[in-house]
């Protein structure tokens, strides 16, 4: 499918820590290139990543994968809620606690929006390396919204962990 001229870049961050989170992630992404509005372009490698808050937990599995959309920001959020249903999250689950799967919209285009369903960019996504890491991985360097540059926000996390272990799969 080409993309159609309105279309926008979107990157998410996905996660997970119980069950087969690569699985999990895998069957997200399919579930996502299945959508006709959404055309699924890279994908990182795996990170395995020690939990952050709740320490007493499985290690998580990170990702970040590169989508063409022309969803608008607010329906491809509701998309990834959506995919997250699909794939057996509950959303009573404690913040930061264990997850079957967790889809973060990281950054569209270079829209800076906060409302009440949606902050852009991500508001945390600039403390994660398990998030800087991977997007560093599939775009090199890139100036973020509002300007930072990607490698100087990853410069600042780089004493968390985060083991990068394989291609998670192939986009196309
Ligand atoms: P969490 O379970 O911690 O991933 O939070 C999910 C909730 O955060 C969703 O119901 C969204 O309404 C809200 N949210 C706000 N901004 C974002 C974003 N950029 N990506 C994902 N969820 C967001």
């Amino acid at each position: 499918m080409s993309p159609r001229p309105e279309s926008a870049l979107a990157w998410i961050g996905l996660g997970g820590n119980l069950g087969e989170p690569r699985s999990a992630m895998s069957m997200a992404l399919d579930q996502l290139n299945n959508d006709e509005e959404i055309e699924l372009e890279a994908v990182s490698s795996f990170y395995r990543t020690a939990p952050i808050g709740i320490t007493d937990q499985p290690d998580f599995i990170n990702s970040v994968a590169r989508l063409r959309t022309t969803y608008q920001p607010e329906a491809l959020l509701e998309k990834l809620l959506a995919v997250e249903a699909n794939l057996g999250r509950v959303r009573s689950e404690q913040q930061f606690g264990p997850r079957v799967l967790d889809l973060d919209l990281l950054l569209f285009d270079q829209v800076q929006m906060d409302t009440a369903r949606l902050t852009l960019p991500h508001p945390r996504m600039h403390l994660r390396r398990f998030v800087l890491e991977p997007l560093y991985e599939l775009e090199g360097e890139m100036t973020l919204p509002g300007g930072r540059g990607l490698s100087d926000c990853l410069e600042q996390v780089r004493g968390q962990s985060a083991v990068r272990e394989h291609s998670a799969k192939s986009a196309g």
